[in-house]
């Protein structure tokens, strides 16, 4: 049966967060050649945007690149840091550390995983730990940042990196880009989202100071209450609280006294776990908690307590239900941001899903002069979305499930039954070290293998073929590597030095 075809003349946005002004750039530039499809933005400054959203993934850059922005633009114009991964602090236990970085551990070698060769390596006596063969988390750990090289001349020289950034800052940036291809921006309070009776679409915005604001479609990045989505069209919302626990967050941004450091840190804590994104002049800290085995208070005070610099204003408090909306479109309306779902900021995948999200959109609009959407379209939206939600999910309770902390909330986390989905993946890497990379999933297998190393989570055997390969042989290639990869660290400057040559950075002594 042929599929109704509703055609797309005029859009409107309703929100100017980080996904709204992402979402009108992007839509703006898509469409800027043909000029034939309008695009409102409409926002409330009364109410204002969640303000928080600092740390990224590298799919950010690649997202900005597309809109004509390069990193050096965006670096200055956000006040940003280079982010080369996330350095977990006492997950495993009290006192353990690892990072996850944007980049490779080692090389594989005839088709085999690096790891199956370090887990051999490792049998033999050799105690080098799996992370001194990844760059990326060596220049991390050293506070070092380069550009990496576009044509790496070894497989192991691969590393990629994202950004910490102020999210005012950047949505701006967003509205600026947005305003040049013709986005119009209405500041007004939606006050009541009017449905057709018949086709139960969304007719028009009242807002409350204009006429009523009609569109072909609606774009719902109105963050946490989904005013158009979730309460207009009443879609329902799943909650994934039986395996993310945490519901709170608390968060302040302090001064920061030291120069940045090129990762973000997450470190765990009794009920939850504390956040530290270092910009260029500033921090931004958080404690995100389960509201379970916490109160806000001693929330606060933990962390307040964990945070060196002055502080820079009273924290300020969020709530939430991790979790996605049944749906993301329906009828004429799509949500994208907060108001189609939250996961715990733990792995930075926010603004990523934001971005996948106008790639979908951007995919359904692939012929811009003659714009629809119809049925087909919309359902692939939503199980696209469903599946790239419940992937991050996953690799988020994957980082609760291993660890071996005491207390109560980790205990629970520890034995929790787990999604088949995940429990699936963590059998296959148990019993033979592989790590399938799942269609639709943000996260690669070198992602996974962070996580599991740095958990202490190791496969029963290596892969067999492993062994056709002497173990002398073995030792002198992974030795070579290691002294490489600690000649290449020791020849990148500081982070800090980076930021000063190309990005107008001042470190603090000299003001
Ligand atoms: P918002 O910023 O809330 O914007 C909503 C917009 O809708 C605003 O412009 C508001 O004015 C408008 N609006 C609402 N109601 C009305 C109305 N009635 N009339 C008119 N306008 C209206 N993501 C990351 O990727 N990395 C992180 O490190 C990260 N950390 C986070 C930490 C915490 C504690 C939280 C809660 C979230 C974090 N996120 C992070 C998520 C990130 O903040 C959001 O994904 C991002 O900011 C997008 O938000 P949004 O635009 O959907 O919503």
């Amino acid at each position: 049966m042929a599929h109704i075809k509703h055609p797309v003349k005029t859009i409107v946005i309703a929100g100017g967060g980080t996904a709204g002004w992402m979402t009108a750039a992007t839509l703006a530039h898509h469409f800027s050649k043909d000029q034939k499809v309008k695009i409102t933005l409409v926002e409330s400054s009364q109410i204002g945007t969640i303000g928080v959203g600092e740390a990224t993934i590298p799919t950010l850059r690649r997202f900005y690149a597309r809109l004509g922005l390069s990193d050096i633009d965006v670096i200055k114009a956000t006040q940003a840091t280079c982010k080369l991964g996330i350095e977990f602090q006492d997950w495993h236990q009290p006192g353990s550390h690892f990072v996850h970085p944007f980049g490779l551990f080692g090389q594989p070698g005839n088709n085999i995983p690096f790891h199956h060769y370090w887990l051999k390596q490792r049998q033999t006596g050799d105690t080098t730990p799996l992370s001194e063969y990844s760059l990326g988390v060596m220049l991390a750990e050293h506070d070092k940042f380069c550009m990496p090289s576009p044509k790496p001349a070894e497989p192991w020289m691969i590393f990629d990196w994202a950004l910490h950034f102020d999210a005012g800052l950047f949505a701006e940036l967003m509205q600026k880009t947005a305003q040049q291809h013709g986005v119009e921006w209405i500041d007004a309070k939606i006050e009541q989202v009017c449905l057709n009776q018949q086709s139960g679409n969304i007719d028009s915005l009242q807002l409350d100071n204009q006429q009523p604001l009609t569109a072909d479609l609606f774009i719902d990045c109105s963050g946490f209450r989904s005013l158009l989505l979730g309460d207009a069209l009443k879609v329902g919302y799943q909650s994934w609280q039986q395996w993310l626990l945490c519901d709170k967050a608390v968060a302040v941004q302090s001064e920061l006294t030291e120069e940045p450091i090129p990762r973000t840190i997450a470190k765990a804590q009794t009920a939850g776990w504390q956040w530290r994104i270092p910009l260029q002049q500033r921090c931004g800290n958080g404690h995100v908690y389960s509201s379970q085995y916490t109160d806000t208070d001693i929330a606060t005070e933990t962390l307040l307590k964990h945070i060196p610099e002055k502080t820079l204003h009273q924290p300020r408090h969020f709530s939430f239900t991790p979790g996605r909306r049944d749906q993301a479109w329906v009828k004429n309306c799509v949500a994208i941001g907060l108001s189609s779902g939250f996961l715990e900021p733990l792995e930075s995948t926010s603004i990523a899903l934001i971005e996948t999200a106008i790639e979908k959109l951007l995919l359904t609009f692939d012929q811009p002069q003659n714009a629809f959407f119809d049925d087909s379209k919309v359902e692939r939206f939503n199980q696209v979305t469903a599946t790239e939600y419940e992937r991050v999910r996953d690799f988020i309770i994957l980082h609760y499930k291993l660890n071996q902390r005491e207390g109560e909330m980790w205990r629970y986390c520890r034995e929790m039954d787990i999604p088949d989905s995940l429990s699936g993946k963590m059998q296959q890497f148990k019993s033979q070290g592989d790590i399938p990379r799942l269609p639709w999933e943000i996260f690669g297998a070198d992602s996974w293998l962070a996580i599991y190393n740095g958990m202490q989570f190791w496969p029963q055997k290596y892969n067999a073929g492993v062994d056709k390969l002497d173990t002398g042989f073995l030792h002198k290639t992974l030795g070579e590597m290691h002294q490489k990869i600690q000649r290449a660290v020791s020849s990148v400057p500081p982070h800090s030095a980076f930021l000063q040559r190309f990005c107008d950075y001042q470190p603090k002594q000299e003001h």
